[in-house]
């Protein structure tokens, strides 16, 4: 048996862009030699003013400690991509490592679509683990490269000891609609050829390893049906 395998997952809604019934999520992993891993960290506290569509709920701070855990008891931070809504707090978590995808981290240096929360991302490169492609960070817990909603996006394949495989898509796939090898004209696929290559790459990846549970990124309907902290899925 393995000592630091995922043994929990938990799901949390962070925020939300009302108008589109969006939820914005984050995900706590916890191994069974006690480490906690958070997945994204949602809005910033202060929503920029290009970003007004967006609204904060319950945010991950106060979601953790719902379930007892401080800012200081998050080991590493797996960051997504630093869009506005998915790494929005990760100055918060003030002991963690962070890790990203290096493409995605050296494109944020000089991309302006970053800029608006750089003070929480770029953060002292020794507290950033870059990433080349798909990586094992633990028995159990792999990143998979998915470019194409941005440069060096990553998605989260999760296995866990009663649920199975459990494949957290984040952005590649926002919505469950757009998970099909043809690209869908409804809007729901994501946006050109490098997107449409991540999303196949993730179909290949779940009917090969027959990954029982595809968390999309942004799917409201989806969302209504899961388990949400204080529950989880083991
Ligand atoms: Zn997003």
């Amino acid at each position: 048996m393995s000592q630091n395998a995922p043994q929990r997952l938990y799901l949390m809604q962070v925020g939300s862009m009302p108008e589109y019934q969006i939820p914005i999520v984050c995900y706590l992993v916890q191994t069974d030699d006690g480490q906690n891993i958070l997945i994204d960290t949602g809005l910033p506290e202060v929503i920029p003013d290009d970003s007004s569509e967006f609204e904060n709920g319950k945010d991950v701070i106060q979601q953790l400690a719902s379930i007892g855990l401080k800012p200081e008891d998050i080991d590493t931070v797996i960051s997504t991509h630093y869009d506005g809504d998915h790494a929005g707090r990760h100055a918060s978590f003030t002991k963690a490592g962070y890790v990203v995808q290096r493409l995605h981290h050296e494109d944020a240096q000089t991309n302006p679509r970053f800029d608006s929360i750089r003070a929480e991302w770029d953060q002292p490169i020794e507290r950033i683990r870059l990433v080349d492609g798909d990586t094992e960070l633990l028995p159990g817990l792999e990143l998979i490269e998915t470019s194409g909603h941005v440069p060096g996006h990553q998605s989260v394949l999760v296995r866990l000891p009663k649920t199975g495989a459990v494949l957290l898509t984040i952005d590649a796939v926002p919505f469950g609609g757009g998970f099909t090898r043809e690209p869908q004209e409804d809007g729901s696929s994501p946006n050109g050829e490098a997107g449409q290559a991540s999303v196949v790459k993730l179909l290949d990846r779940v009917e090969r390893e027959h990954i029982g549970l595809v968390i999309f990124g942004h799917d409201n309907e989806q969302w209504s049906t899961l388990k949400k902290l204080p529950e989880y899925y083991e």
